[in-house]
């Protein structure tokens, strides 16, 4: 095994090509391979060229070098230049290609380095994605208990041998029935057509039956009492849109909750954990506009001063440059529980900037119009769901987000996501002969709040929006 850099030329900005050449006992195949799809989009905002080289031609290097069995061209070629298209600032981006390379990378990215995933024909995705979100839905109503809610605590109660793995948080068990009433709603057209009523109704009762007078449903005993409310709520606002029950209870329960939403929300911004109590997050903004959007749709009442109180957040948590959203402070990293930070490190995920462009995207600002939102989908795209738990890559939360905001943003830019959530979610997903078949591991950054019930309903969602572009 050898590695050869055979031709390394540099002028600052000028084409500069690197090539290396894995050599294997089977050089003597006359042709390698063509190069792969793999394409690896590196931007090199913030880096010289000649750094960036260095570091690539040194990361595919120990990539070779690990290799037990290399195959011939598994090493094709890497061209690092600056021919390739210029990013938002104008600064030059070049295309790494390679076999290898691409594998090499996305384990573990470097900053500003946007691997791009393999593509994935869309008919295969969606096709994957519908066997996936009726799998997901089926391993979720096997994991209902019998008040009609999902306890991420005691879920298992029904698993027949051994039980399921990934227990979570008693007191997320309004938030994660909200999140599994919406994903049986979603998973099918009609309420009518829905296989699953029976389940969502029950559901639907658990968390009427935790609404107090104010419209907030489930107990505000945990600090994190509105996230609670926000997935609870988006439940009864889309089963109301769907006409799912007795459907003028449902969509008196769904108002009482938008109008506790209303209620909460900070004069001219947005929302945190307290009831207008002058705090804001873009997590929980994001989560209550989520709200207030389905609300609309559902024909239910909204104020229109929610949109722009939102919007200003936002914008207030908006780096310029690169587009960047931040939770509390412009431009800074995304939020994590404090027990999770250092397994998966909040620079991997682009969380808030998802977030961010979900609630532009909402207000009726689009990728085409407006430079934030172009920016924001830039960014979120450079970090694509990727399954990596070794390097902390995993954050379903975010995919879902993200997923969410990138199929509004433009055909171009969902189909790389779409691609990446194939590899990361649809390919993960428990299809073996066992109870957890249909469900994922619990294993993100927000899976000791919401276990596997959350992380499976989450991805569900996920999911269901590959299903629903078709
Ligand atoms: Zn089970």
């Amino acid at each position: 095994m050898r590695v050869r850099t055979s031709h390394l030329r540099r002028t600052a900005w000028s084409a500069l090509s690197l090539t290396l050449l894995a050599g294997c006992a089977t050089e003597r195949e006359a042709a390698p391979p063509p190069l792969a799809p793999n394409r690896v989009v590196v931007d090199l905002s913030n880096e010289t060229i000649d750094a960036l080289a260095e570091r690539v031609a040194a990361q595919v290097a120990a990539q070779v070098a690990a290799q037990a069995a290399p195959q011939p061209g598994s090493v094709a070629g890497i061209e690092v230049g600056n021919a390739g298209p210029r990013n938002e600032a104008g600064r030059p981006t070049a295309t790494v290609a390679g076999r290898a390379v691409a594998p090499a990378l996305r384990a573990s990215p470097p900053p500003g380095v946007f691997v791009k995933p393999p593509h994935v024909e869309a008919s295969a995705a969606i096709a994957e994605a519908t066997a996936a979100v009726d799998a997901a839905c089926e391993w979720l109503v096997a994991h209902q208990s019998e008040d009609g809610g999902w306890h991420p605590d005691t879920f298992t109660t029904r698993c027949p041998g051994v039980p399921c793995e990934g227990r979570g948080a008693s007191a997320y068990a309004p938030g994660v029935t909200g999140l599994a009433v919406t994903a049986l709603l979603r998973a099918t057209p009609t309420f009518e057509a829905n296989p699953r009523r029976d389940a969502i109704l029950a559901g639907l009762r658990y968390l009427r039956g935790l609404q107090d007078s104010e419209g907030c449903i489930g107990p505000r005993i945990s600090s994190h009492f509105q996230y609670n409310h926000a997935c609870a709520s988006l439940a009864l606002v889309e089963a109301a849109a769907r006409g799912a029950g007795a459907s003028a209870d449902i969509r008196e329960s769904a108002q009482h909750a938008v109008d506790f939403v209303l209620r909460s929300q900070n004069p001219y911004l947005g929302w945190r954990y307290g009831v207008r109590d002058g705090d804001n997050d873009t997590s929980m903004t994001c989560w209550m506009v989520r709200v207030l959007a389905a609300a609309r749709d559902a024909g239910l009442r909204v104020d229109d001063n929610a949109w722009r109180g939102a919007l200003a957040w936002v914008d207030k948590m908006t780096e310029p440059e690169f587009g960047r959203v931040g939770y509390q402070r412009r431009g800074g990293p995304t939020a994590r529980p404090i027990e999770t930070l250092e397994r998966f490190p909040p620079e991997l995920s682009e969380a808030m900037t998802a977030a961010g462009l979900l609630v532009r995207e909402v207000c009726g600002q689009t990728v085409a119009d407006n430079e934030f939102a172009r920016k924001g989908a830039d960014l979120v795209l450079s970090r694509p769901p990727t399954w990596d738990v070794e390097h902390g890559t995993n954050d379903f939360y975010y995919w879902e987000l993200g997923t969410d905001a990138l199929r509004r943003a433009d055909a171009p830019r969902w189909a790389v996501w779409r691609s990446a959530l194939h590899g990361a979610v649809t390919l993960r997903q428990h299809r073996e002969d066992s109870h957890a078949h249909g469900s994922w591991d619990a294993l993100d950054a927000w899976s000791n709040e919401g276990g596997r019930l959350y992380a499976t309903a989450t991805l569900c969602l996920a999911l269901e929006n590959v299903v629903s572009t078709r």
